[in-house]
């Protein structure tokens, strides 16, 4: 479960978030929208300690995120990430994108962590490419294995930060479904997006922000309702 409370941040003097409050309870999916600029990506990488924030209280599972004392590559292995940018390691297979965290971060063994990445793959349809390097791939191959990478991770949740804006359109609903699956399986997901097919089909809230603000948090059915 994710618990934002109260969070501001300042860049210098400039406000980006103001008194954000707002939860992610476990099995659910939140879609946070609104306008660029508005501190939704800002927002989402406070939640696993990537933009540090000066007032209030993020806690992940309990474990306040931006305590002195919390272990922050420890609780950032167990939340995964995937970004607008596919942000694979170019210069290692996509085995190896799935196997290095693995072995690395969570000491599984090679075998371990290879058998976990194949499984991931298939799952995501990419089996057939894993010897491939990430250039090779197109940007909706790419951002799917990103998705597989963080999932090999066994997180207790994952953040999504706009996965689908920088792809080609005719990319974005196979990444849109690999995220449907996993919301449909239960994954407790934060996902940053512009997409409301996607929003409307999955999300249980939708957070709509403005100017640094959680302006809305309500029921996605309540949400999409009124829209209509
Ligand atoms: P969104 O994701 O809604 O487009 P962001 O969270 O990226 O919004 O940005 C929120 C605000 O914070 C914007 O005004 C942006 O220009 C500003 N901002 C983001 N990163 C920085 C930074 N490193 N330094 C200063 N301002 C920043
Ligand atoms: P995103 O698409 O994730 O919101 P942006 O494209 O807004 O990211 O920003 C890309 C990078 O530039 C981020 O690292 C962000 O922190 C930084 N950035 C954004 N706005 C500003 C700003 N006004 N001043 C300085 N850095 C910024």
């Amino acid at each position: 479960m994710i618990e934002i409370k109260h969070v501001s941040k300042w860049y210098g003097a400039t406000q980006v978030l103001d008194d954000c409050t707002t939860q992610v309870s476990n099995g659910e999916v939140v879609v946070v929208c609104g306008p660029s600029g508005s501190g939704k990506s800002t927002l989402i990488k406070t939640v696993n300690g990537l933009e540090p924030f000066q007032k209030g209280e993020i806690l992940v599972d309990g474990v306040s995120v931006g305590a002195p004392d919390t272990n922050l590559p420890k609780l950032r292995a167990r939340i995964g990430m995937v970004f607008q940018s596919f942000e694979l390691f170019p210069h290692l297979t996509v085995t190896q994108n799935l196997t290095l965290a693995q072995t690395k971060v969570l000491g599984r063994s090679q075998e371990e962590a290879a058998a976990r990445a194949g499984a991931l793959l298939e799952r995501v349809g990419l089996l057939a490419h894993k010897d491939k390097f990430p250039g090779q791939l197109s940007g909706g191959q790419q951002q799917r294995v990103a998705i597989a990478r963080a999932l090999a991770m066994d997180p207790i949740a994952m953040l999504f930060d706009e996965p689908t804006s920088a792809l080609d359109p005719e990319m974005v609903n196979e990444v849109l479904d690999v995220m449907v699956d996993l919301a449909r399986e239960g994954m407790t997901m934060m996902v940053v997006t512009h997409e409301m097919g996607f929003a409307r089909k999955v999300a249980d809230r939708v957070v709509f922000m403005d100017a640094g603000k959680i302006v809305e948090d309500c029921d996605s059915e309540a949400f999409f309702g009124r829209l209509e």
